[in-house]
């Protein structure tokens, strides 16, 4: 009898694949937990009576296979037409479909830069787990030490910029940074890029300006948008992608029929009927960023400017790693990237105004 011997049963991309690595989810009673940049402030009232309401014998039937209301609804806010917005379960769905609709996977002969998944570095970790999964080429470009967009004129191979990739992801505001660009300086980069850019705009509700403009202008841009961070909606999974209606279009091709849920859709319809309340919790996040902000650098932190609801601040006396366990063991959960240019910071997600306060009085005990 020959051996046995099973053929691979996982493609060998796969099995090498580093996945995305999320944050932290502890179920610990009294954490004060600062670390995914969640909202410290739940759903509005009406949100949660909308999700209630929703909850019957209505849970047996498929949702709107195209999110057709909250589509327009999203329209009429951002002045566009239905056709300009695609929705999926949470802005990472959308950015996985990006992936895989506008890049090809890497083959012999083929052009380079077809393949080229592009992003700054340090962004969002997940893009290049995307292009590991497609078989793609991830790209990462330096922001400049301060993480500041390197200027277009710079953008050349010393740097690694290609123009010509089939897709370019910049994080804006930047995440793990914080720090904001303008739109002028989006627009200069969008003009020397030939493939798809997506400006990835997860945090925009706390910055004072926002690139909507560009993915209405141009016909190689789209705007990210997410429901999980400015309208605490983490756990119903909405995103959305604004752009060209030939680039929704094909995107639609691939999604899965009815790839967001039924109550997700329900809780955004019920988040935008009650705007007023979200951009209260925008001010009061912003305040407490700037408080916190000054706060920390009289403790001794070197903190960054920012644009979000995060700050990034590298702390005194210990390396950040240090920190990080020292406000564990006080119950303060916060995040440290063990990345190069990043590894002396810790990100510290704003949380309320007690959620700061505590942050600052452990700090005062730890740098003493
Ligand atoms: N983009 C960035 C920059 C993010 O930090 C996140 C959240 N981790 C997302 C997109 C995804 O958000 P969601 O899938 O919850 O919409």
């Amino acid at each position: 009898m020959p051996p046995f011997r099973p053929q691979p049963l996982i493609r060998p991309l796969v099995e090498a694949l580093h996945p995305y690595v999320p944050g932290e989810q502890p179920k610990v009673k009294g954490l004060i937990k600062l670390n995914t940049n969640e909202n410290p402030y739940p759903p509005s009232p009406r949100v949660l009576a909308a999700i209630k309401t929703a909850v019957d014998g209505r849970l047996r039937l498929y949702p709107n296979p195209t999110a057709q209301s909250l589509r327009e609804k999203l329209a009429e806010l951002h002045r566009c037409r239905p056709e300009n917005i695609i929705v999926g379960n949470g802005s990472d769905e959308l950015l996985a479909l990006a992936v895989r609709c506008f890049v090809e996977p890497a083959r012999p002969g083929q052009r380079r830069s077809r393949s080229l998944v592009q992003y700054f570095a340090p962004s969002y970790s997940l893009y290049p787990v995307l292009a590991d999964a497609h078989g793609a080429e991830p790209n990462p470009v330096p922001l400049r030490p301060d993480f500041g967009l390197p200027a277009t004129a710079a953008l050349n191979r010393a740097v690694g910029w290609e123009s010509q990739a089939s897709l370019t992801f910049l994080t804006t505001p930047n995440a793990p940074s914080g720090r904001g660009y303008s739109n002028a300086e989006l627009e200069a980069l969008g003009r020397v890029t030939k493939g798809i850019l997506i400006l990835d705009e997860a945090y925009v509700e706390f910055s004072a300006q926002n690139a909507l403009a560009l993915a209405l202008k141009y016909p190689h841009v789209l705007v990210a948008r997410t429901f999980s961070k400015a309208y605490s909606l983490c756990f119903q999974r909405i995103g959305y992608f604004i752009g060209p209606p030939r680039l929704i279009l094909a995107l639609n091709k691939i999604r899965d029929s009815y790839n967001v849920n039924g109550l997700g859709q329900v809780a955004a319809l019920g988040t935008l009927d009650d705007l007023e309340y979200y951009r209260a919790n925008f001010r009061r996040i912003i305040a407490t960023r700037q408080k916190l902000s000054r706060q920390l650098a009289e403790l001794g932190f070197e903190v960054l400017p920012s644009q979000t609801n995060f700050i990034l601040a590298r702390p005194p006396k210990f390396p950040a790693k240090a920190w990080l366990e020292k406000l564990r063991q006080r119950k303060i959960l916060v995040r440290w990237f063990n990345q190069d240019c990043v590894r002396d910071y810790l990100r510290i997600t704003v949380g309320t105004a007690r959620e700061a306060d505590a942050l600052v009085a452990a700090a005062r005990t730890i740098a003493r």
